[in-house]
């Protein structure tokens, strides 16, 4: 009797605990989430749909941090990682060169505006000199206040030939209708169509990054997701961590405007992962802002290529030759941000650009006028075009300067200054470090040995056409072979075939 008692027993309890497992594990498919011990409904956040909000975690002494997986899954395989992390570098005021050439031509767009005014005319910082009616975004504006002494073709820092308006500078003024106060506006008093209008006639596609905004504005193309790129992941230091520090509530202002302009909800400023003081600083302005968020992002070369951000951010790949806003992503640059603001809140065209230059690792920043000349700059540092080479770009994928007394444009942000030494470049060691480099999985060693052997086939197997052109491999090659040169010629071969 006894024993068919205990068997009775033994049998309920393993019936009710089989009864409680299976419940557990009912609940769990049914919401289709891990159990991560918090409430529910409180885990639902996935990156791909939404931008978590940053707020760093007050943790008790006795917890461990713990890492996160999704974290660890975006990270960017390839790449390298610069040690370049200096905690502040001068940004200086650049002052007034004595002529200015404002190119009339922007290099993505194929529209000429018409010019508004005339050799021998007066104009002021902010006046329009050439605009294109039905396509504002290719409107011109002059940078400084002077007398225009030509408008003619230029060469360019590279040789080509560019049209310019030639402005001699006369004095330091502004269009009355611009507010040059040091005071914030924080609120933004304009509609969508408003603030799209201003965008579109303010100058800024100029600016390098800006001009994805064209296919939104233009083409009606759907945003749902806005970053704002704020890393500086090339060798030397840039301008966005340098303008994070000195100008960060402006570009978070500049963000909600741009939310506002796109019809969404939320923008995601990208904070380099090494450089927590921007983070707490940032972190700590957007609590005032309901829309903007922050994320730290690990800062490896080439990661602020808008498509590996877009990776690294939210895991989600985009494909060769399509571009971030077909998958509703826009990402904008810092300094674009904080020109929305200016264009927007302070009525500003585009008329100052941020350039860092570099010498022997030292850099300096400089808030500059359009249409400054290179050696202008360069003088400021007592640097002589004749005594080095002057790349103007980041060291990786800079080109060298032809004519140094060639106007920077809303493209150029880097200039390195390097004391010539001589390269000589050896046979392929296959050491591989190329190819553990790039960021695309690409083989660069075999792209150049395919170029040179011409076999388009072997060019194609590579995806040779999908080299994004960030430069690493070559970077980090032994034997100075120069792929990044070796892997442009490809591509322009597959254009041409
Ligand atoms: S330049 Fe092209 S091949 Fe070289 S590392 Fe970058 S993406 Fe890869
Ligand atoms: S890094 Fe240079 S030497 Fe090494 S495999 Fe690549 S091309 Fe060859």
């Amino acid at each position: 009797m006894n024993t068919i008692l205990t068997g009775v027993l033994f049998f309920s309890g393993l019936a009710l605990t089989v009864t409680v497992i299976l419940h557990i594990a009912a609940q769990k498919t049914a919401s289709g989430q891990k159990n991560t011990g918090r409430p529910a409904g409180t885990n639902k956040i996935r990156l791909d749909d939404d931008f978590p909000d940053y707020r760093p975690r007050v943790q008790n002494k006795t917890q461990k941090r713990k890492k996160s997986p999704s974290r660890k899954r975006f990270s960017l395989s390839g790449s390298l990682h610069f040690n370049s992390l200096v905690s502040e570098i001068p940004l200086l005021e650049a002052g007034l060169p004595e002529y200015v050439y404002i190119p009339l031509k922007l290099p993505h767009i194929n529209a000429l505006p018409r010019l508004t005014v005339k050799k021998g005319d007066k104009v002021r910082a902010g006046s329009l000199l050439a605009q294109n009616k039905k396509y504002p975004e290719a409107d011109i504006y002059a940078s400084v206040s002077g007398k225009i002494t030509g408008i003619e073709n230029i060469s360019d820092a590279f040789g080509a030939e560019i049209p310019a308006v030639i402005i001699k500078v006369e004095k330091d003024d502004f269009e009355p209708s611009i507010d040059l106060s040091p005071d914030i506006i924080r609120e933004i008093p304009y509609s969508e169509k408003e603030i799209i209008s201003k965008i579109r006639h303010s100058g800024i596609f100029s600016l390098a990054g800006a001009e994805s905004m064209e296919n939104v504005f233009t083409g009606g193309q759907k945003i749902s997701r806005l970053i704002i790129n704020g890393i500086d992941a090339e060798p030397f230091p840039g301008i966005r961590e340098n303008l994070l520090c000195k100008k960060a509530e402006q570009i978070i202002i500049g963000a909600k405007i741009l939310n506002k302009a796109f019809g969404i909800q939320n923008a995601l400023i990208a904070i380099n992962r090494k450089r927590p003081d921007i983070l707490k600083l940032v972190s700590g302005l957007t609590r005032r802002y309901v829309g903007v968020n922050t994320r730290s992002c690990p800062a490896y070369y080439p990661s602020g290529q808008k498509n590996l951000l877009i990776t690294a951010i939210t895991g989600r790949e985009i494909s060769a030759g399509r571009r971030p806003e077909n998958y509703g992503f826009m990402v904008l640059n810092a300094e674009v941000a904080l020109a929305v603001y200016e264009a927007v809140l302070k009525n500003k065209p585009l008329c100052e650009h941020f350039i860092t230059i570099n010498k022997n690792g030292k850099s300096t920043s400089f808030c500059t006028r359009l249409g400054t000349p290179v050696d202008f700059l360069l003088k400021k540092l007592s640097l002589s075009p004749e005594n080095g080479k002057i790349i103007l770009g980041n060291v990786l994928t800079g080109r060298e300067v032809l004519n140094s007394k060639a106007p920077l444009t809303g493209q150029d942000s880097k200039i390195l200054y390097l004391v010539p030494s001589e390269q000589i470049s050896g046979p392929c060691i296959r050491c591989g470090k190329c190819l553990e480099a790039c960021p695309l999985h690409l083989q660069p060693y075999a792209i150049a040995s395919a170029l040179q052997s011409h076999d388009q086939d072997r060019l194609k197997q590579l995806h040779a056409a999908d080299c994004i052109e960030c430069g690493a491999c070559a970077f980090v090659c032994p034997a100075r072979i120069p792929l990044l040169s070796l892997c442009r010629q490809s591509k322009t071969e597959f254009k041409n075939n």
